[in-house]
């Protein structure tokens, strides 16, 4: 007989008449914490630190305009027509030389189109992952992932991170016990560059280490790397794969440095490998968007591309730098990590407040950020929140941490008096909301 009283996910309390009937997959899935809060989030006298999104406007719009009239007058047929599994040759070959800026050994032939590295996180969970698979990936791990492993009923072992990212030691006893219980690990999940959540990246001196270990305990590393190229210093790590390529498979994607609107990223991987992402990309959208494709070629021989990624290091790094400053001035009693490129600062507050409890308060003072625990599979992280400073701009930013600091600093009383925090509903939290990111 069906629960009748659990909604389901995301159906608020509506009865769900086909609950009895979802695959156990189904049953595992969850509305992100990120997406339930968009709705309120975007309400325009609410701050918003709490979505990744990056800052579309700063784009040549007008040139982009003109190179997509002219790539339909010109391509048309072929922009509107299927595409192959694997992804435009001309796209692939553009991306081996974006590639090419961090190090990443590659051919056009290993290279798979996908829709955003979101897809390509599901195309990789789907062709490894059984129910109960062990996944390791690191603490913190970006939401969206974690909500893949779990749509794909893996297991998820957090390995601990420093600020100089996943720390060698730690993921080499992590991988060490998992392997005396006889659970074997499927692949480690790592952010390496410009973390989110975290904002931290991983030391120069610890990439080697790391693939050794994994590939010591015989572990495929799935490296997912959108922030890159947004180092505010200009330089860029080597990458995972580049040290060692039949042992990683890599995730690019074009949404931080280009445009998120055209769902564009990519996977590069050894070769068996790839053909299975290739199959399992066929079966479930047949191609990726051949307009978007065509697009984001075009823009990639016709537009400054370079120029446009220095143009968003500048404006992210101002940000940061607003971010980072009104912390110092207004929550000295916080600390943070401080990114060295990328979107985000993990932020770790006073002892015993509760970032999920707290947001209710937050969200009334008109500021909005993602609670630590949506970045565990496990349930930590309640003293810990992130901060994305990539979309308000600089002053607003400002105006954000010191609404968030009247909360903090509300909190803390409580704390003081009763011995715990605000406890509560989100407001608004019920309302349908535009995907997370
Ligand atoms: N990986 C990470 C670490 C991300 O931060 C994001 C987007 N926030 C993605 C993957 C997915 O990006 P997209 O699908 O837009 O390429």
């Amino acid at each position: 007989m069906a629960d009748r009283t659990d909604p389901g996910p995301g159906r608020g309390t509506r009865l769900d008449r086909w609950h009895s009937s979802y695959a156990d997959r189904a049953h595992g899935m969850r509305s992100s914490e990120i997406r339930a809060l968009f709705a309120v989030a975007s309400r325009p006298e609410v701050v918003s630190l709490a979505g990744g999104m990056p800052y579309i406007a700063g784009l040549p719009m007008g040139t982009i305009a003109e190179a997509t009239e002219r790539l339909l007058r010109e391509r048309g047929a072929q922009a509107l027509q299927y595409g192959s599994g694997q992804g435009e040759p001309e796209l692939r070959d553009l991306i081996i030389e974006v590639m090419d800026l961090e190090g990443v050994e590659a051919h056009p032939d290993d290279v798979v189109v996908t829709t955003g590295s979101q897809q390509a996180l599901d195309i990789v969970t789907r062709i490894f992952i059984n129910p109960g698979d062990v996944i390791v990936a690191e603490a913190p791990s970006y939401v969206g992932a974690l909500g893949v492993f779990r749509s794909y009923q893996a297991h998820v072992v957090h390995a601990p991170m420093d600020s100089g990212g996943l720390i060698p030691e730690s993921l080499d006893e992590t991988l060490g016990a998992l392997r005396r219980t006889g659970r074997p690990v499927k692949f480690l999940y790592t952010v390496p560059n410009f973390h989110n959540p975290a904002g931290v990246t991983l030391a120069a001196d610890r990439r080697g280490r790391i693939v050794e270990i994994a590939a010591r305990h015989g572990v495929l590393i799935l490296e997912d790397n959108p922030y890159g190229l947004l180092g505010f210093d200009g330089d860029t790590q080597p990458s995972l794969q580049g040290l060692n390529p039949e042992g990683v498979v890599y995730l690019g994607s074009f949404s931080k440095t280009f445009a998120p609107g055209y769902r564009v990223g990519w996977a590069v991987a050894p070769h068996a490998v790839r053909e299975r992402l290739v199959l399992a990309t066929e079966s479930s959208i047949l191609c990726p968007s051949m307009m978007a494709q065509l697009s984001v070629t075009t823009y990639l021989n016709t537009c400054d591309w370079r120029g446009q990624i220095k143009v968003y290091r500048e404006l992210y790094r101002e940000r940061r730098d607003a971010a980072l400053s009104a912390l110092a001035e207004f929550i000295p009693e916080a600390s943070w990590t401080v990114p060295e490129g990328g979107f985000y600062t993990w932020v770790t507050l006073p002892d015993g407040l509760d970032a999920k409890a707290m947001l209710p308060r937050a969200i009334t003072a008109r500021v909005a950020y993602v609670p630590g625990t949506a970045f565990y599979a496990d349930g930590q992280g309640s003293g810990h929140l992130r901060l994305s400073y990539c979309y308000p701009p600089p002053e607003r930013i400002r105006e954000g941490v010191r609404r968030l600091a009247g909360v903090v600093s509300g909190e803390r009383e409580l704390v003081e008096i009763f011995g715990t925090g605000s406890t509560g509903p989100i407001p608004g939290i019920q309302s349908p909301a535009p995907n997370q990111r």
